[in-house]
């Protein structure tokens, strides 16, 4: 009877490791934010280091068939330029930025960066020269050190206090017990709002990536916090190529140039002071933000 039933019982337990691992995997996509549904195709080319060019050409993607989200989006961004993007809630904003990541491949049309249809690279070497700021930032049990140098584990001490001043955050490690073996605990509850956002900011300042990806937080910070996440932001995108998903106008302001999405299409495009001056929907959603701030 033994015999007949090993075999099963083994089956089961694989399958329950099966099942365990599954959720696991589950569960660090949804830490990272999504779902990833692009695989590096077969022959895809390890990305050179980049200077930082993006370009849109002709983009159409929806997540459904027939239900377009963006539709032939056409933008050049050059490598050190930081572009805002500003719409109504749902115009396709943050979708922009996951196809600059690679999360989703366009329905039609290509992204390139430094001329390469990200198609043609793999993933692993296109996402260590991208840096993604999520809008909710991940912490997890681990020691301060951990959760900043979370995309390069090997860095020095020298290179871990470096990102650290970049962002200011040097008052907060050194207030803590341990310095920066201070353990965080899970969810880094004993971490406020604001210092959350500036230790993900400080992940991404130390890995160095040459095109950056931020979801802006859209928690409200109090004066001081906002100040000192804007100054953060400042020293991450300093020479840096960046896309912003801006739920700010004040953020919007500080950047090169600021294209408003709108019905799945960018509608208007310029710096703040030329589209004030274009008195078209950018300078409405401002008369409005300046009327309420
Ligand atoms: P924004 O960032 O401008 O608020 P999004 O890019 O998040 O807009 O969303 C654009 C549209 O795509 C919305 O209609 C939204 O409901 C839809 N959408 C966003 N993410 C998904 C998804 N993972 N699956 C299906 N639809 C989605």
């Amino acid at each position: 009877i033994n015999s007949f039933f090993q075999p099963v019982q083994q089956l089961v337990q694989l399958y329950t490791q099966y099942q365990q691992g599954k959720a696991a995997i589950g569960k660090i996509r949804s830490l990272l934010g999504e779902a990833p549904s692009v695989l590096s195709l077969p022959g895809a080319i390890t990305l050179p280091p980049v200077r930082g060019e993006i370009v849109f050409d002709d983009v159409t993607f929806g997540y459904l068939p027939d239900r377009p989200v963006l539709s032939g989006v056409t933008l050049r961004i050059a490598p050190g330029e930081t572009v805002a993007c500003v719409g109504p809630t749902g115009a396709g904003k943050s979708t922009l930025a996951k196809l600059v990541t690679r999360f989703y491949d366009p329905t039609s049309g290509r992204i390139l960066i430094d001329g390469h249809d990200l198609r043609d690279v793999t993933l692993s070497s296109l996402r260590t020269q991208i840096g993604v700021v999520p809008q909710e930032p991940f912490l997890f049990a681990g020691s301060l050190r951990d959760n900043i140098a979370f995309a390069r584990p090997t860095a020095t001490d020298d290179e871990v206090w470096a990102a650290v001043d970049a962002v200011g955050l040097r008052d907060l490690v050194e207030r803590s017990p341990e310095g920066l073996d201070t353990p965080l605990h899970e969810r880094g509850q004993s971490v406020s709002s604001g210092e959350r956002q500036l230790l993900a900011l400080a992940r991404a300042f130390l890995a160095e990536p040459r095109v950056v990806v931020l979801d802006e937080a859209t928690s409200s910070l109090d004066l001081r916090s906002e100040l000192r996440v804007e100054a953060a932001l400042d020293a991450l995108l300093e020479g840096r190529t960046a896309i912003l998903v801006a739920h700010r106008l004040s953020t919007a302001m500080r950047a090169d140039r600021i294209i408003v999405v709108d019905d799945h299409h960018i509608i208007e495009t310029g710096s703040h002071a030329e589209l004030v001056a274009a008195g078209g929907p950018y300078a409405e959603m401002f008369a409005t933000w300046a009327a309420h701030s």
